[in-house]
């Protein structure tokens, strides 16, 4: 579980910020579910025989007995709320959250106990047009944060019944190769032999690549959704390579699935992963309402725009006041309040305990502001600032506090703090 330092943050708001602005032009409203829910929620909805339920939840006991999990993903958890709150009754809805998932995964690059997501839901939808929109705004998303370094997979799972008569056929074959399985394969065997499809063992390259495939298997109502989806994709200049391995690890998937991928942060590939779950709600005890969503894991986000060397946007306040001498400080802390008001956005750090011009100056300089506003005790008493360019040639000229706001609003640009730009 990561601390996120402060000079992580920007990269976070970044992303936070382009995300709530897309579902907001998408028509998609958040909502807010707890950390918390009863296990049995998770259990029922991702799967007894997945690995987020065999190995990795977080479940424990509370005061009362009740049998809780920290929550793996945000579906169950939205689902189970959008039942209790009526919210699918004779209504679709589009909706989104973010927040902290749990799994106790093993630690690595990319890979952390505590990890965060972006969530997106469209309940009450059937067809594949919302599958292809759900997908236009992560497309979009990417756009608008410069990444550039994702692809897109897709498959379909068909409907239930089809992936029961698929499974068989698979069972069949894969009983057959035994011998080539490894422990997690014959394992998987007995309980879900689909997973055994995207195992990154490359000892079961051979037998995985002549499975045979469940998107030669699929109902005819599940193949027409498919071709309809990847000709909307195509429509909307979506590049998507059909990857008849991909199976997704939670059970509540049916029809269209799909990954963004990257080949920027070794093994850790995925990074925005969804589908289409029709059951999940009926399951769960509503009225049958199909659904699709996706999440998108923020550390890998960020390590993306790390890797791509882009800067995080500049979160730092633009001016510096140096203070020195009693009456200085007594006015610099009013002083700096006005400007707050007057330049919002612009930021305004002061000083704090003392220190010659010059520690001041340097401190200004590191703390990354555009100009220092120096002020002795003289400056105060007059209402006077020197100021002084920290990233240009410029000669220090003084200024009444009154100006201030107005002469420094011309010469520092607004949209300086954190996530204000997109470009
Ligand atoms: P992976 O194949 O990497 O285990 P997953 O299929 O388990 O991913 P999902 O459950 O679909 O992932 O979660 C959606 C997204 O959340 C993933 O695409 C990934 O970006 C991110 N994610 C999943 N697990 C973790 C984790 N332990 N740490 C950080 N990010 C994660
Ligand atoms: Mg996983």
């Amino acid at each position: 579980m990561n601390d996120l330092l402060a000079d992580q943050m920007p990269y976070w708001h970044r992303i936070e910020k382009a995300a709530r602005e897309l579902f907001a032009d998408y028509g998609y409203r958040e909502m807010r579910v707890p950390v918390v829910e009863h296990a049995e929620l998770f259990q029922r909805s991702i799967g007894e025989h997945t690995d987020i339920v065999e190995k990795e939840m977080y479940s424990f006991e509370d005061r009362g007995g009740d049998r809780l999990s920290l929550r793996p993903e945000a579906t169950a958890g939205l689902v189970r709320a959008a039942i209790e709150h009526g919210l699918l009754h004779n209504q679709k809805q589009r909706l989104w959250t973010a927040g902290p998932m749990f799994r106790h995964e093993r630690p690595q690059q990319g890979r952390y106990r505590q990890f965060h997501q972006i969530d997106c839901e469209a309940f009450g939808y059937p067809g594949p047009d919302v599958d292809a929109e759900v997908i236009q705004l992560s497309a979009r998303l990417w756009r608008k944060l410069g990444i550039m370094d994702v692809r897109l997979s897709v498959n379909s799972l068909g409907t239930p019944e089809s992936r029961r008569s698929y499974r068989a056929k698979l069972v069949e074959y894969l009983g057959a190769r035994r011998a080539e399985l490894d422990a997690d394969g014959l394992r998987r065997l007995e309980t879900n032999p689909l997973r055994i499809l995207d195992s990154k063992n490359p000892a079961l390259g051979d037998v995985i690549a002549n499975a045979p495939r469940l998107i030669d298997h699929l109902d005819p109502e599940s193949k027409n959704h498919f071709d309809r989806f990847l000709d909307l994709l195509a429509g909307c200049g979506i590049e998507a390579e059909v990857d008849p391995r991909l199976v997704r690890g939670l059970d509540y998937y049916s029809r269209t699935v799909f990954e963004w991928r990257t080949g920027a942060l070794g093994s850790q590939d995925a990074v925005c992963s969804g589908g289409r779950y029709d059951g999940l709600v009926e399951l769960l005890g509503g009225e049958p309402t199909p659904a699709i969503g996706w999440a998108l894991g923020i550390e890998r986000i960020v390590g993306l725009m790390r890797a791509g060397g882009l800067p995080a946007p500049d979160a730092l306040p633009a001016i510096y006041l140096v203070l020195s001498g009693e009456v200085a400080e007594r006015a610099g802390l009013a002083l700096a309040e006005r400007l707050r008001d007057a330049l919002p956005g612009a930021g305004v750090m002061v000083n704090m305990e003392g220190g010659s011009f010059k520690a001041q100056l340097k401190r200004a300089d590191k703390s990354g502001a555009v100009l220092a506003l120096i002020i002795g005790d003289d400056e105060a008493k007059k209402g006077v600032a020197a100021v002084k360019w920290l990233r240009r040639e410029a000669t220090q000229v003084e200024l009444a506090w009154d100006e201030l706001p107005r002469r420094l609003a011309a010469e520092l640009k607004p949209g300086r703090k954190a996530g204000n730009d997109d470009g």
